[in-house]
């Protein structure tokens, strides 16, 4: 059992000034195995003071970049000494396949940490511009102290691609973390603690939607950055939109895999149904509506639904296992109703559609492949956010580039293809945020985020550091030459 009953605030362990708790249950046996304090709005005050002192007088936002780096660095390296029980335990609360959990959520977060470290070393917080009357220094200071609102589904990771590039801006912030998957953040909090940060810098108080909501509103908060779903995020921008608060929000996806004429599917499947159904299908990203012409659509259905069939559902924690449960039952009511939806629609199921046999206690439904799917259905237009994939024909590639935009979501796509540039052509007529060509990548020095209801502003990269810092603009006399820091 992993049992915590304080929160981390100010660089301590502080008990909390309510008396609920947040269980977490196991999403592969509802079993408990964990439990923290549920934050109530004074914890929320307390922590945004915290944050608020270590912006406004620590030394955090005033050290050198490189300074900040060598936290940050000694930060990751702690993680990463901790990657096996940081792999499991996220396996545990939401239920990720014990490779992903490995290498999408764990190893990935602190790459994303190495290069916000590699980034403050190298990037220029001050510039000097020639100008008219004038020169220019245009220095980027930290935002100050951000909200960090973090989803379930991938947590750790996340969490860090907000924390990295705040920590390298040298803002401050509070983490809530989302009730069902809290306990990786205790780990962070213990990493973070022992590696010297200051205190206040980084906080973090799990708590539900309500305080996450008097978080986002409180005023000793500068800048939201939020990751989840998009109802959640045009509330958030709302409120941001109305206190004039900075925001970057990570929203939903429904992205459209096209599979071209000539794409040898010998070699596209085992590469696109691993980003089809990653994370048991609750990825923002995941490759959910895969789009085949009309003269290979019967090959392609053959294809993906042997692969869908053999694709090995079980318990989490086995490295074998491909995909887990849901992350709750209310997930898997979601999920179940839109299998309903789209049999209602008029799809055809040609795999899954059920619960996996065998698999008694748990969220598991089975990976399942709609085929005959018309892009205005439901299940072609909202996001599932479970194992469920959708086959779509098309006629031409002007079709198929149509269908891939007609979607409120811009999140990221993919295309198919045994000639990448044709690829490169495709990728650039599609609307959304980041594009892959014959691969399932994710590139940390490049922005990603989303075009459309996906979502506002980047997160990674250069881009995703700058979402972290304000412009400031000092002019000084034409014959002055200053010292930049
Ligand atoms: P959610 O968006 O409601 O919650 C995400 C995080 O935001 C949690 O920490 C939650 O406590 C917090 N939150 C929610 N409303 C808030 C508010 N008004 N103010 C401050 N914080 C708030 O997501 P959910 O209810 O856990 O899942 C519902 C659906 O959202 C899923 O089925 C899925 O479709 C989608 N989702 C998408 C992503 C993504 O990465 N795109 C992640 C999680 C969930």
């Amino acid at each position: 059992m992993h049992v915590h009953e304080k929160f981390f605030i100010g660089g301590e362990w502080v008990s909390p000034a309510g008396t609920g708790t947040l269980e977490v249950r196991s999403p592969a046996t509802d079993e408990v195995v964990g439990s923290v304090p549920d934050a109530t709005s004074a914890d929320m005050d307390r922590a945004v003071a915290a944050a608020r002192e270590a912006f406004d007088h620590g030394p955090w936002p005033t050290m050198t970049p490189a300074e900040r780096a060598d936290v940050m660095t000694a930060v990751s390296a702690e993680l990463q000494a901790r990657t096996e029980d940081l792999t499991k335990l996220i396996s545990l609360e939401m239920g990720a396949p014990y490779i992903f959990s490995m290498f999408g959520h764990v190893i990935s977060a602190t790459a994303v940490l190495d290069y916000y470290a590699g980034l403050a070393r190298e990037y220029a917080f001050e510039e000097y511009r020639p100008g008219m009357l004038g020169n220019s220094i245009v220095r980027k200071e930290p935002v100050g102290v951000v909200a960090g609102i973090i989803p379930w589904n991938v947590p750790l990771f996340i969490t860090m691609l907000k924390l990295g590039p705040a920590l390298a801006a040298g803002a401050t912030m509070v983490v809530k973390p989302a009730p069902e998957t809290p306990l990786d953040a205790y780990v962070l909090a213990e990493v973070l603690e022992s590696c010297g940060l200051p205190p206040g810098v980084v906080n973090i108080v799990p708590a539900g939607r309500e305080v996450g909501e008097h978080l986002v509103r409180h005023d000793g908060i500068d800048k939201i950055a939020f990751t989840g779903s998009t109802a959640a995020g045009r509330k958030i921008g709302a409120i941001a939109g109305e206190q004039l608060k900075r925001v970057t929000l990570e929203l939903g996806g429904k992205s459209a895999a096209i599979i071209l004429d000539d794409a040898v599917l010998d070699e596209v499947v085992p590469q696109l149904l691993p980003a089809a159904l990653m994370n048991n299908g609750q990825a923002c990203v995941a490759q959910t509506r895969i789009l085949a012409s009309r003269g290979r659509y019967d090959e392609v259905a053959e294809a993906l639904a042997e692969a869908v069939r053999a694709f090995k559902v079980g318990d989490p924690l086995d490295p074998a296992t491909e995909c887990g449960p849901l992350v709750a039952e209310r997930q898997r009511e979601r999920v179940e109703g839109y299998i309903e939806a789209g049999k209602q629609a008029g799809a055809r199921i040609a795999v899954g559609g059920g619960r996996p046999a065998g698999l008694d206690r748990g969220w598991y439904v089975d990976p399942t492949l709609f085929v005959d799917v018309d892009n205005s259905m439901v299940i072609a237009q909202e996001e599932i956010f479970g194992p469920v994939l959708s086959l779509i024909p098309y006629g031409d590639e002007d079709e198929a580039v149509r269908i891939a935009n007609d979607s409120d979501y811009g999140l990221s796509g993919s295309v198919w293809t045994g000639d990448v540039d044709h690829g490169v052509d495709i990728a650039r007529k599609v609307r959304t945020g980041t594009y892959q060509v014959n691969l399932l990548d994710m590139e940390f020095g490049a922005p990603f985020g989303g075009f459309k209801s996906s979502g506002v502003g980047r997160e990674l990269g250069p881009e995703g550091l700058e979402a972290y810092l304000e412009h400031k603009s000092i002019y000084v006399p034409l014959d002055h030459q200053p010292t930049l820091r």
